[in-house]
């Protein structure tokens, strides 16, 4: 059986992930994603509204043309998880596939939310809830089958799902850490990808998250982060002032553990900003492991309200979790330290980031001017109370050990930084160019 791999989107930046596994007649489209930096560096665009074509010439979406060279019928988009930079472009290519989105229950909850504010284009895909653990039949030959396989990653019901073909499995390795004590749901399932690297023809074909691919050692625990921040929350258990939080309002065991923490040492947490509203209002709906009684506030008006109503009541009985963790410009802690809003800052009060800078120019210095107007107003800031959601480079040692694979291509980030993961794989006994692959968005790459 033929089997080919369409290097779409995502292998010259982090940042709008797409790729195709061709087996036979039938292929899988593995993420369709957003690079927002690509947005965001624009002052105000509206995605919502633009045309699929405007937003490739942006290099703001993959561009899928290339699909059309390869012969075979779409029969699913498999998106690992619900990070813009991996669902986000499914509202605007998503139509062009007759083909149903499947994926875990709370990522398909966010597929749902993006293409119901898409303005542009219809969308009348199924969507197809699929746990980890379960697998379905791709196609008529009866020779190709589908499985998501547990990973733990900075958002909830995350999985790296494998192709089974005649040829051995293609494995999509995006987004994973290997956390073994996460502190939502289940830890990255090892064993299983021990199995799949053994059974059958083994694996043919694994699809590397090269994020971290240049940094040594192993990624912490989910557990670290949480333990790192009862530790600062708790050193604040005396203090009468202000104390606000912002994270990523994704990152649902983040947002967990900063509400627990809250309580703790007697603050009321609050959760403000339209995507934290979004996120953490997609999980207590579902009814996953969630504070189901913590108040969230998303539209401008009602956060300055609720704002208004700390003041009144005390601000040291408070804990306002909010969106701006990157410094966005528009964001409520960026406007919280422009004194633009009833909530005022004094000196001593803390401001956390469980979060680091994503390690992009626009973000460094929109954070870097957060951060000093927060300080002018006398505010004392706590960074990086955080662990990364991606392997560090014994991982990726530990999956190759699991999965020898045959054939290895770098993803999810540019070409420098490839190169650690080239690096290591070679020490490993594999050889770039004959079955290290690297690439560039918009190729294809023939394995048999
Ligand atoms: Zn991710």
């Amino acid at each position: 059986m033929d089997i080919e791999i369409a290097t779409i989107g995502g292998y010259e930046e982090v940042g709008r992930q797409m790729t195709a596994v061709r087996a036979g007649d039938d292929i899988v489209i593995f993420d369709m994603g957003l690079n927002l930096s690509k947005v965001l560096i624009h002052d105000n665009i509206q995605t919502e509204g633009m045309h699929s074509l405007d937003l490739i010439d942006m290099g703001a979406i993959p561009d899928d043309r290339v699909m059309s060279d390869l012969e075979g019928d779409v029969q699913a988009i498999v998106p690992t998880h619900g990070h813009l930079d991996h669902i986000g472009a499914i509202s605007k290519l998503g139509h062009r596939y007759d083909a149903p989105v499947v994926a875990t229950p709370f990522t398909c909850e966010l597929v749902e939310e993006e293409v119901d504010d898409e303005q542009k284009f219809g969308f009348d895909n199924e969507i197809i809830r699929m746990d980890a653990g379960e697998t379905m039949s791709i196609g008529d030959s009866g020779q190709v089958e589908l499985e998501f396989v547990n990973v733990t990653h900075s958002i909830i019901q995350a999985i790296n799902p494998v192709l089974h073909t005649p040829e051995g499995a293609v494995v999509y390795g995006l987004d994973k850490r290997m956390d073994h004590t996460p502190v939502i749901g289940d830890p990255i399932d090892m064993d299983r990808f021990r199995e799949i690297g053994r059974e059958g023809n083994g694996v043919l074909c694994y699809i590397e998250d090269c994020t971290n691919a240049n940094k040594k050692g192993r990624t912490p625990s989910e557990n670290v982060a949480r333990e790192h921040l009862r530790d600062t929350l708790y050193s604040m258990e005396d203090y009468d002032g202000g104390i606000v939080a912002t994270t990523f309002a994704s990152h649902i065991a983040r947002v967990t553990s900063l509400v627990e923490f809250a309580r703790e040492i007697g603050r009321e947490p609050i959760l403000l900003g339209r995507s934290m509203e979004k996120y953490s209002g997609t999980a207590k709906r579902m009814g996953v492991d969630f504070p189901s009684d913590v108040d969230m506030v998303g539209y401008r008006r009602s956060i300055d309200q609720t704002l208004e109503r700390i003041m009144n009541d005390g601000k040291e009985n408070f804990l306002p979790v909010v969106t701006g963790h990157q410094g966005e410009p528009r964001a409520l802690l960026t406007r919280m330290a422009r004194g633009e809003t009833p909530y005022q800052l004094d000196n001593g009060d803390k401001v956390l980031f469980s979060a680091r800078v994503i390690p992009e120019p626009t973000n460094e210095g929109q954070r870097y001017q957060s951060e000093k107007l927060l300080g002018m107003q006398g505010a004392r800031v706590y960074s990086d109370i955080h662990v990364s959601g991606h392997l560090c480079q014994e991982g990726h040692y530990e999956m190759l050990d699991a999965l020898q694979p045959q054939h290895i291509i770098p993803a999810h980030q540019d070409l420098k930084g490839f190169s650690g993961y080239v690096d290591l794989a070679s020490n490993q006994g594999y050889t770039l160019g004959r079955d290290i692959h690297v690439t560039t968005n918009g190729n294809i790459i023939q394995l048999v």
